[in-house]
């Protein structure tokens, strides 16, 4: 259907109002419109209202919605698909990093990371992934493994996905002051954002402006895992906002989770968003793990709360949302595939992306792509990149209600070969 020339128009292309900035026609009350797109030379040249300058080779999509390519702005693909040899055994957050610890000491070899990792990517292009950022674990002796494994994977992508990476290590790791100025300076040098994990610790204000202190003195963007957990005490992502503000902090900020968030009461909450939005956070929510391991009980009785933050509440101020893969096959979570259509489909059911949708596919393309500064990303636009994806879906609940796994994904206006990689691949690694 897409010519391998790379210079097409297509015509009765459906187009969503939130990530087609600069098309100015009349949307419908789902937010769509029907276009005439012109790709010339892998890009862009023009989308405009159909019909109005429709060429007679033009190629009919039928109404079919197109998208750009999904930007995913928190995975784990240095975890990645350890399930089968390190299972979670109760499916709760704590069984979930006890397995993973001890999976990461004894096999996570350069060569174990980088296959695992190299599966992860192939699956996310195929999908229709263009750019993705993941946590590395980085407690010692895992960074000096990791990081060069990341950036050669960045080298071997290059142009197919833009890969950035944060280190992940929990809060109290920051007390030993030397080793973490030594790994700011290594994520600088490999061009990474500086992550940690946060919690309620005695000195966590401390710690906080130690990772602000470095981040300022390196020119790093932070990237926090926050208050993954439903204890109402937990009110890192507060503190983190806090602690931006008397920083005078002016770079990216983007905070995953904030589970507990959702339990506290109205007055705790309102606050912290007021803090939040003042300091200009980003916040990505975490579906699909978050409904595996939050209220997982264990004791015969029913999960009663879905596990995810204030997406809401959040963008009504301002706030830039976003929703991400997170973990894939490992004890975190035990399923996914790093498919953000998955993830936009499972958001819209467990967060209410929908009646109305608005401007919530914003948070699986162009606001992630933002928060990773990567400018066009995740938007149709003239002049830019011809990356998108032509579903089958006509419409909202045509699109959501299959896996679309026929979907066609278009890289600088060509049609690429989605081919996932086969479990089997990884056998031999599981072992
Ligand atoms: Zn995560």
């Amino acid at each position: 259907m897409i010519p391998a020339s790379g210079s097409y128009q297509l015509t009765n292309v459906r187009v969503h109002r939130s990530l087609t900035p600069g098309f100015a026609e009349p949307f419908d009350a789902d937010g769509f419109a029907l276009a005439d797109m012109s790709v010339a030379d892998g890009k862009i040249a023009s989308i405009r209202a159909r019909g109005r300058s429709a060429q007679s080779d033009a190629i009919d999509l039928a109404g079919r919605i197109v998208l750009p390519c999904f930007v995913d702005c928190h995975t784990h693909i240095d975890k990645g698909h350890i399930w089968p040899r390190m299972p979670n055994p109760d499916g709760t957050f704590m069984g979930a990093l006890t397995a993973t610890g001890a999976d990461r000491t004894s096999r996570w070899s350069a060569e174990d990371v980088a296959r695992r990792m190299d599966f992860s990517l192939r699956s996310a292009y195929a999908h229709g992934t263009k750019a993705l950022r993941t946590h590395l674990d980085s407690v010692p002796p895992q960074e000096e493994i990791s990081w060069p494994v990341f950036e050669t994977m960045r080298e071997r992508w290059r142009g197919r996905i833009d890969l950035q990476a944060a280190c992940l290590l929990g809060i109290e790791g920051v007390r030993d002051k030397a080793w973490f100025e030594r790994l700011a300076k290594r994520v600088a040098a490999a061009k990474g954002v500086l992550g940690v994990v946060t919690y309620m610790v005695p000195d966590l204000e401390e710690l906080l402006d130690e990772v602000f202190g470095q981040a300022i003195k390196h020119g790093l963007d932070l990237d926090f895992h926050a208050d993954e957990t439903d204890d109402v005490a937990a009110i890192s992502l507060k503190k983190i906002a806090e602690a931006s503000l008397w920083n005078g902090f002016d770079g990216n900020i983007l905070v995953g989770h904030c589970c507990s968030l959702a339990r506290q009461p109205d007055l705790e909450v309102l606050d912290t968003l007021d803090k939040v939005a003042k300091a200009g956070l980003a916040v990505v929510s975490l579906p699909m793990c978050n409904l595996y391991l939050q209220d997982r009980r264990n004791n015969g009785t029913t999960p009663r709360w879905r596990g995810v933050t204030l997406l809401h509440e959040m963008k009504a101020r301002g706030i830039k949302v976003a929703v991400a893969s997170d973990n894939t096959r490992d004890p975190f979570y035990a399923y996914g595939d790093l498919d953000m259509l998955e993830v936009y489909r499972m958001a819209t059911r467990i967060l209410h992306f929908d009646h109305p949708v608005g401007d919530w596919p914003k948070a699986v393309a162009a606001t992630p792509a933002e928060v990773m500064r990567l400018d066009g990303a995740g938007t149709l636009a003239a002049g830019g990149s011809a990356d998108f994806i032509v579903f089958k879906g006509r419409s909202w609940t045509e699109l959501l209600s299959r896996p679309e796994s026929d979907r066609i994904v278009v890289r600088e206006g060509r049609a690429i070969e989605r081919q996932l990689p086969d479990y089997a691949e990884l056998d031999e690694l599981m072992v």
